[in-house]
């Protein structure tokens, strides 16, 4: 049988991409995906955005970017896609394309055709990276993507407890399958530190990902706190590291693209 990744080539102009995952849906993977392309931006780097999450995108509604429809051009017959622009970052996401309250039903071909377009037909110019927002679970999209471009490592979003563990193992077994490099996993609503200075709240119990990820040798790329200001930015449609970039959760964003920057090589 020939090799399913023998496929790949490199998108002109983008040096790295990476695919930020969870196992279910609900974790905050929208959140962590936009706040940390934002992070790596303020760390001086080029990035691109792209909203993989085409059963359920929500980068459109977290950038204010609702019904804004990119520009689609003309260049030799090859139609090619504009990508928005906010906050510095290069943004496309298939809620431009479909309203935000229409189910696309994906057929195999289809969404190969969908994600081959967003890597190869969108003008993302010259990127130091390109931040993938995953669908939730295990699907098509990682393994289409994984042949199609080489991919420098995934990123897998999950909660402390136990009841999450399970979806945080699949999705790292996920990354595992499709020979993608994992740069660790990232805690979020880790915990609640009331304002005030009293002691941290354990919102969700914590279980044992911190022992599986000693054990498997992942690494932990940061903890964010659940902070109310976090949903209520992503509602307002400026990601709390654009809205508040002095903010201790930008300072917490700001360390994770430091540790993943530190990950990976010539960097
Ligand atoms: P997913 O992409 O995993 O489905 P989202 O990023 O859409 O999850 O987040 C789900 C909800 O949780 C959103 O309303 C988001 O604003 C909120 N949220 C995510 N992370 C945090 C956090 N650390 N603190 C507070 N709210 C959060």
């Amino acid at each position: 049988m020939s090799n399913p990744f023998a496929q790949q080539t490199a998108i002109p102009g983008i040096k790295k991409i990476i695919l930020v995952g969870s196992g279910k849906g609900g974790v905050g993977k929208s959140t962590v995906a936009a706040n940390l392309a934002l992070a790596l931006k303020e760390a001086g780097q080029k990035v691109g955005l792209l909203d993989a999450d085409i059963y359920g995108p929500s980068i459109p509604r977290m950038f204010g970017a609702l019904h804004q429809r990119p520009t689609f051009t003309d260049e030799g017959g090859r139609t090619r896609i504009q990508p928005l622009v906010r906050h510095g970052l290069l943004l496309m996401s298939m809620g431009f394309i479909v309203e935000e309250n229409q189910a696309v039903v994906w057929r195999g071909p289809m969404l190969f055709k969908a994600v081959d377009q967003f890597l190869r037909d969108v003008i993302w110019g010259e990127l130091d990276y390109l931040v993938v927002d995953l669908p939730p679970g295990t699907g098509d999209v990682v393994l289409t993507l994984a042949q199609k471009v080489p991919v420098s490592g995934g990123i897998v979003v999950c909660t402390p407890q136990n009841l999450a563990l399970v979806d945080a193992k699949k999705a790292v077994d996920m990354f595992k399958q499709v020979h993608i490099p994992l740069l660790g996993v990232i805690e979020n609503m880790s915990y609640f530190q009331p304002p005030g200075g009293s002691d941290r709240v354990q919102l969700f119990p914590r279980g044992e990902l911190n022992s599986f990820l000693d054990t498997n040798k992942i690494a932990k790329l940061g903890e964010i706190p659940f902070e109310t200001a976090i949903g209520l930015s992503s509602e307002a449609g400026i990601p709390i590291v654009a809205a508040e970039p002095d903010g201790s959760t930008a300072g917490v964003f700001a360390e994770v693209a430091r540790r993943m920057m530190d990950l990976l090589p010539n960097h």
